[in-house]
């Protein structure tokens, strides 16, 4: 992979039509060291939000140790990263026969479940390879309810009565039992968390039942752009956040529980970047080689605003203009011929950008990649290392890059 210093040196250097990845491993390695330092229980990094080699191997490096996984690619992915590291097989529904997998050739003894023909399925492979239920933890998701971006529960968990139940059934038959909630993504408001912590207790109390774990899943918010027209407050910061689910979990009377979280968001967000091409200025429209079937679906179904920077091409011939550049709203465009392709919110860019100009893309670590597709022949796939992070950008070009600094804003 070439190296840069900056995004900018890259643009300027390769001069790319089509969207190039600027991957920066010192900002994944610090942002999940930070994680790490302000989470008390076991961080299973969630394969799902970015399974690149180069990222889980970098974690790995990190620090992390455990990851969480849905398939049986992402049981490879972690593998590979990482031989000694846990695995927490946490989709509530799954094939026998990736169970059978999971148990037999990857040795994992971590599941989750919402139903009880889920935990039927887990036995009978238990029996037929002998294995001893002491030895695998169940988790039994629980339905949470609250405000994320992405609202996972009314997919996956149990009520509360019927999570009582499950883990009785868990219990009878012999295996460990677990708690485990996942309030959704991109979560910026405690109190979700805290019903996830509230709905644990009651059940725990209900059932009676000893538990082994308590794993509070992932959702927590990454930092990304701001609207000058949407004021709201500072994402919070993710140390000040988990340390404020964990008094939940103490007060809440669970504080004796081993802990498991499963962030992958927070972690990675801000360790890519993708320089994309202005391929044509229609007035307040900029039409870009990227789009929602490729890099940037994540942001259109979440809403997210990204925070982006104009490298504008020294190669192009600007007309002379007295006033000074003023920053705007620009209508984005995706490079597909679908009309649904267009972001669902603006970047404020420079009125100055023009056909021909960069601008680069930040905070697309988390679900970027995964998500591209090969709708209509666009397939972004090519990658350059960073060292300076995507936010020390000044000037005006950086202005609509990132949110105000805390205790700034
Ligand atoms: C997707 C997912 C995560 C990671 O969510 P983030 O919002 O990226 O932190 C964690 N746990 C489960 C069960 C998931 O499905």
């Amino acid at each position: 992979m070439q190296r840069f210093d900056t995004a900018r040196e890259a643009a300027l250097a390769l001069r790319p039509d089509r969207p190039v990845y600027a991957f920066r491993p010192a900002t994944l390695e610090s942002d999940a060291k930070a994680f790490l330092s302000a989470f008390r229980g076991t961080t299973a990094y969630a394969v799902k939000t970015n399974g690149e080699p180069m990222v889980l191997k970098t974690l790995v490096a990190a620090g992390v140790d455990a990851f969480d996984v849905a398939s049986p690619a992402e049981f490879a992915a972690a593998r590979a990263a990482s031989a000694s590291a846990r695995q927490f097989y946490m989709h509530p529904v799954k094939a026998q026969s990736d169970i059978r997998l999971a148990l037999e050739t990857y040795g994992i003894r971590a599941l989750a479940l919402d139903h009880e023909d889920e935990v039927a399925k887990i036995l009978r492979i238990v029996r037929a390879q002998d294995l001893d239920p002491e030895d695998v933890t169940l988790f039994v998701r629980l339905a949470t309810k609250g405000h994320a971006a992405y609202e996972l529960s009314k997919k996956f968990g149990a009520t509360p009565s019927a999570a009582v139940e499950l883990l009785q059934r868990i219990d009878r038959v012999g295996f460990r039992s677990g708690l485990a909630f996942h309030v959704g993504s991109q979560v910026e408001d405690l109190s979700t968390y805290e019903r996830g912590v509230a709905s644990a207790a009651w059940v725990r109390g209900r059932s009676g039942v000893e538990l082994a774990a308590l794993d509070i899943g992932g959702g927590f918010p990454a930092a990304y752009g701001r609207d000058p027209k949407r004021p709201g407050p500072p994402t919070p910061e993710v140390g000040e956040l988990v340390s404020r689910v964990q008094t939940e979990v103490d007060e809440w009377g669970l504080g004796d529980l081993p802990l498991i979280a499963e962030p992958g968001r927070v972690i990675v967000a801000r360790s890519l970047s993708v320089i994309v091409r202005v391929m044509l200025k229609k007035g307040q429209r900029l039409y870009i080689n990227d789009g929602i079937w490729s890099s940037l679906s994540d942001a259109w179904t979440g809403k997210i605003t990204l925070p982006a920077t104009l490298i504008p091409d020294p190669a192009r011939r600007r007309a002379t203009r007295t006033s000074e550049p003023k920053l705007t709203p620009f209508r984005v465009y995706g490079a597909t011929c679908d009309s649904v392709d267009v972001l669902s919110r603006p970047f404020w860019l420079p009125d100055t950008v023009d056909t021909g100009d960069w601008i680069e893309i930040g905070h697309i670590g988390a679900y970027s990649l995964a998500l591209r597709t090969r709708f209509n022949g666009f397939y972004p796939d090519e990658f350059v290392e960073v060292a300076t992070p995507f936010e020390t950008v000044e000037g005006l070009e950086g202005f609509a890059a990132t949110e105000p600094r805390r205790g700034m804003a």
